[in-house]
């Protein structure tokens, strides 16, 4: 491809209301263009990003024996009836009616699709398993589409979704799928994590969320640097920390004047924060008050003091609620409240020794402290948010904290779309059984997104090799140089004959110009062609990663530019 034939309009400014990086550089670096709120067009440099990742997911998927196939966009609402979701999904369902007032939809998701396919065509257990798969557009009705191609509401996924016999066939699925989209994401060059994941709206008991780590990611997640641990904060479970043993004291209550933070007590007190005992207070939708308390210098996780409680939605508590259980705002502690207040205390708590925690009275603390001996009826679980430097549940190592961005996801979805939609097969004792499915998505769109979002600069877009419009960008400074554009068109030929996927930037524009652009569209390598090339016989090749610059003589670079290319 040459660049002076190439639709690829480049900008200087990037549209008002672009927050994220990744939608930033897109338009600027003219991968896409907006067509309406969250529905983009991509244009060739876009589409090419975006065909490179679809290969790669193919190549993986058919490796595990996936069969692709391609169902319709527009689905009738029956088979949504039928799975009980016709409803549930609201709003974020595109929904439309065609000219005899049937209802249908543009798909959100495709089990009920596939499902109601495989449902009348499989009926042994002789043809199972099976991985079926589809690249396609998918609809989602987004309140308030953003972030470009992270949140938008059209948007291209590859769905795979697996019939198995039994449950232990249904692990096996999983797993080949698990360590598929291992080597595609590592193939696309991204640095990612399998985060252990709660399976959320779609149902099924066993999910990971394959998230690329990037700082703008929009979950927060903790991971193990010594083992392959790493979950989201929400989720990620903590074992408990014991405290050192100690003689435990006789409980004294003492006067805090106005400390009604835990920075205030600790230092008026003089005691280290791990001392300290401190107070969240919600209420549920009834009304009724809901304490939970952690470690001074811990954050308490809402998801999990949710699940213990038994409430179905925590709000901030009202002070009225407050003061009404017998508590005092700033002031709180499990002891002396009135009865039928739900107290909910972290594990690691409960191994503290004379601590300090409030008095339920303004401007008075306990000090000494001993939960197990002085907490009564109260719910003790794991309620806190994991943190840098916990210890790894799994091993016991330190663990980190970091962003990231969720791409792919697979879920063990079991039988309950094969039940509500009565999907059977016969299984070897002519038994009517149900199949046991798994689905597994990936965002085909976020992850040319995520993957500029880990790898950018000021100057644009740094992509990984595979997945780059273009490998390598071939440049002469001045394309109006007969010499130096007949040179530039020989090197840009001998990459492309031996299977190097080049571009040729002819345009005649100042060097500086073009420079600017590949920095900015972010082409792995630049090799330059300039009046030196032309006299010493040689090029010079520009990494855009690392900026590194180096000149390799005309004769034999071929070699040397593969071998580079291999690392980025
Ligand atoms: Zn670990």
């Amino acid at each position: 491809m040459k660049a002076s034939q190439l639709y690829a309009p480049t900008l200087r400014e990037s549209p008002a209301e672009a927050e994220l990086i990744s939608h930033k550089l897109m338009f600027r670096a003219g991968l896409i263009r907006k067509a309406a709120g969250g529905l983009y067009s991509y244009l060739p440099l876009g589409w090419r990003v975006i065909k490179k990742i679809s290969q790669i997911i193919r190549e993986e998927m058919d490796a595990e024996g996936g069969q692709e196939i391609m169902m319709p966009i527009v689905q009738p609402s029956e088979i949504w009836q039928e799975s009980g979701r016709w409803q549930v999904y609201g709003d974020e369902m595109m929904r439309m009616r065609d000219r005899h007032g049937r209802e249908f939809c543009l798909g959100p998701t495709h089990e009920e699709m596939i499902t109601s396919l495989v449902r009348a065509e499989l009926r042994s257990y002789k043809q199972l398993p099976q991985l079926i798969y589809q690249i396609q557009n998918k609809y989602r009705d987004e309140i308030r589409p953003r972030f470009g191609l992270m949140r938008s509401r059209e948007f291209i996924m590859k769905d795979l979704y697996s019939f198995d016999k039994d449950e232990s066939g249904l692990d096996e699925s999983y797993k080949k799928m698990f360590d598929a989209y291992t080597r595609i994401f590592t193939r696309c060059g991204l640095e990612f994590r399998p985060v252990e994941a709660d399976s959320g709206a779609i149902g099924g008991s066993n999910s990971h969320e394959f998230t690329v780590l990037a700082q703008s990611g929009e979950s927060s997640i903790a991971f193990c640097t010594n083992c392959d641990f790493a979950a989201s904060d929400e989720k990620a479970e903590l074992k408990i920390i014991i405290a050192p043993a100690e003689d435990e004291k006789p409980i004294e209550k003492v006067e805090t004047p106005d400390a009604h933070t835990i920075e205030l007590v600790k230092n008026f007190l003089q005691v280290p924060i791990e001392k300290t005992i401190k107070a969240v207070a919600f209420q549920d939708d009834d009304g009724k008050l809901i304490l939970a308390f952690v470690r001074g210098d811990h954050e308490a996780n809402e998801i999990k003091i949710l699940n213990a409680s038994g409430a179905m939605h925590l709000h901030m508590a009202e002070e009225s609620a407050i003061v009404a259980a017998g508590g005092s705002p700033g002031f709180m502690s499990p002891i002396g409240l009135k009865d039928g207040t739900i107290v909910v205390v972290d594990q690691t708590v409960m191994e503290m020794h004379n601590a300090v925690a409030g008095a339920n009275e303004k401007n008075f603390h306990f000090i000494n402290v001993n939960p197990k001996r002085d907490f009564k009826n109260v719910i003790v679980a794991d309620i806190r948010k994991v943190q840098a430097g916990d210890p790894c549940p799994h091993c016991g190592h330190e663990l980190k904290m970091t962003r990231g961005i969720e791409v792919g996801q697979v879920f063990k979805l079991g039988t309950k779309y094969s039940k509500a939609m009565n999907a059977t097969f016969l299984d070897e004792n002519g038994k009517a059984k149900f199949f046991q499915m798994g689905c597994y998505g990936i965002g085909v769109g976020r992850t040319m997104a995520a993957a500029i979002e880990q790898n950018s600069d000021e100057h644009g877009i740094i992509f990984p090799r595979n997945i780059a419009p273009f490998e390598v960008v071939v440049c002469p400074i001045n394309s109006k140089d007969q010499a130096q554009l007949e040179f530039a068109e020989k090197i840009y030929e001998e990459l492309k004959n031996s299977g190097i996927d080049a571009l040729l930037d002819d345009r005649p524009e100042r060097a500086g110009v073009k420079f600017k652009d590949c920095d900015l569209i972010g082409y792995p390598m630049r090799i330059t062609i300039s009046p030196k090339s032309l006299e010493t016989n040689s090029i010079e090749v520009k990494i855009r990663k690392s900026g590194e610059i180096s000149e390799l003589p005309r004769d034999n670079y071929l070699d040397q530019v593969k071998k580079i290319l291999e690392t980025l």
